[in-house]
């Protein structure tokens, strides 16, 4: 299962779609750094480019052509464009950073009067450039990362274009930041205060006629004063978005939290806690229904850990794999449990607390798994040990992840943590969805080239697709 809109299938229509914007971007690097570093480096696989400067700008112009097959505007988008030192340290760093140069209000065709839109859609929307001569985003990536000096066990950026061209282990892809980044400069951004609640030179912005609080309804556009969207802004979990396109379309996006649930036997029946792993594909929406069978592999640190090949594959086989935390990637654990034939794996933590992270990234495993706690994976292992048939299904709860109730109508949830963190609060959605989006604060190493709900709130302020809209909305496969 993967979501649609993945923007990698659509670069074939940049060249075939009417109406399709031309993003550009304006390269504010000088000679010998960043856009323009002479280092000699190896092609990828999906980067032909031979220095770090053109491979750079491959992964950016990739980014911008997509976008651009995605939206209409017949006034071309220019973006500038920098690699700079950006906050860095061994725990945390800044990937990078984008938004708006300026703002425009009450243009020709403006869709609502009095709020400020940005200016790629500003110009869209009344067809003229109204800021001619101007650039209309700015954007700017981590040169550290390359350095190695950041995030303790990162080697650098990795400059693929393409989710089968995957990001090794110590690398940072730089695609799907392009993607978040050049996102805020297209709109998906407030100029209104996350700190304060104040209107950007007394102007609400065209994202306050749709973010609310989910305990009163009220839009940021409508609320009585600064200190009331202030209060707003640090409300977790009652910020939403109410824009009818992402509310009409959220459930083709999200699911509910990621469970194990035992069906059989009686003794251990129930919903268990689980953490979707970061590879590999998720359980259908219905449901992935299977007998647990503890993975055997007769080597190495445990036999039961799944890190070599499986010596009970003929039990395994059309099976969930039960395996335990530890020795290995959880990458190998998956990847050996699908040779083996499982159609999905468990891993049981191998610490009393919590669960399994389940990170990491490998292109070639196609089965979805899951983590559980090691209570429950004691529980499952003591059943079989009787031995017990145990039945499950990697399943979800019914309740949507990351969204909230207001007014009887359910919605998508912003980013909205207290104390406010400027930069991440208000023009984000919240961390907590399922699976992740892209315009999450923190860059989710499950997401390369989907887009998913921007899409949605892109239509929600004003844009028009240039992609006909057939192509959205269809769901989980
Ligand atoms: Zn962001």
């Amino acid at each position: 299962m993967k979501r649609l809109i993945a923007l990698g299938a659509f670069a074939a229509l940049a060249s075939t779609t009417a109406g399709a914007a031309t993003i550009t971007i304006v390269n504010q690097d000088a000679a010998g750094e960043g856009f323009n570093d002479p280092t000699p480096v190896a092609a990828l696989p999906s980067n032909p480019f031979t220095t770090r400067g053109a491979q750079r700008l491959h992964v950016f112009q990739t980014a911008a052509n997509q976008w651009g097959a995605l939206l209409q505007s017949s006034i071309e988008i220019r973006v500038q464009a920098a690699f700079n030192p950006l906050t860095c340290s061994g725990t945390s760093a800044t990937l990078g950073s984008a938004g708006a140069l300026t703002v425009h209000a009450d243009f020709p065709n403006a869709p609502v009067a009095g709020v400020w839109y940005c200016p790629a859609l500003a110009n869209s929307l009344a067809n003229s450039d109204l800021g001619a001569g101007t650039n209309d985003i700015n954007s700017q990536f981590n040169s550290d990362i390359d350095l190695g000096t950041c995030l303790t066990g990162t080697t650098g950026w990795y400059y693929s274009t393409a989710a089968s061209d995957a990001t090794p282990a110590g690398y940072i892809p730089l695609l799907p930041v392009v993607f978040h980044e050049l996102a805020h400069g297209l709109g998906f951004q407030t100029f209104t205060s996350s700190s304060t609640g104040a209107f950007f030179s007394g102007t609400p912005a065209i994202w306050d006629t749709f973010l609310a609080d989910a305990t009163t309804g009220t839009t940021w556009i409508n609320m009585a004063d600064n200190a009331t969207r202030q209060a707003s802004a640090i409300s977790d979990p009652n910020l939403i978005w109410k824009g009818p396109n992402v509310t009409a379309e959220q459930g083709n996006f999200l699911l509910g939290a990621p469970i194990l649930r035992i069906t059989a036997p009686a003794a251990i029946l129930g919903d268990k806690t689980a953490q979707a792993a970061a590879f590999g594909t998720y359980a259908p929406a219905g449901g992935l229904p299977g007998e647990i069978v503890a993975a055997a592999d007769g080597a190495g640190a445990s036999t039961l850990d799944g890190c070599e090949a499986l010596t009970n594959a003929a039990q395994i086989s059309g099976k969930i794999a039960l395996m335990v935390r530890g020795n290995c990637n959880f990458t190998v654990k998956v990847k050996n449990a699908q040779n083996a034939g499982a159609i999905a794996a468990v891993i049981d933590n191998n610490a009393a607390s919590g669960l399994p992270g389940m990170g990491g990234s490998d292109p070639t495993v196609t089965i979805p798994s899951l983590g559980i706690s090691q209570a429950d994976g004691n529980a499952i292992r003591a059943q079989l040990a009787l031995p017990t048939t145990v039945n499950g299904t990697l399943t979800y709860l019914p309740t949507l992840a990351g969204t909230q109730v207001s007014g009887g109508t359910r919605y998508v949830r912003m980013n909205a943590p207290n104390p406010v963190q400027p930069g991440s609060s208000v023009s984000h959605w919240t961390v907590d969805t399922f699976p992740n989006l892209l315009m999450e604060p923190a860059l989710n190493t499950s997401i390369f080239d989907d887009v998913d709900l921007t899409i949605p709130l892109f239509k929600d302020i004003g844009w028009n697709l240039a992609t006909p809209d057939v192509l959205f909305g269809d769901g989980f496969e």
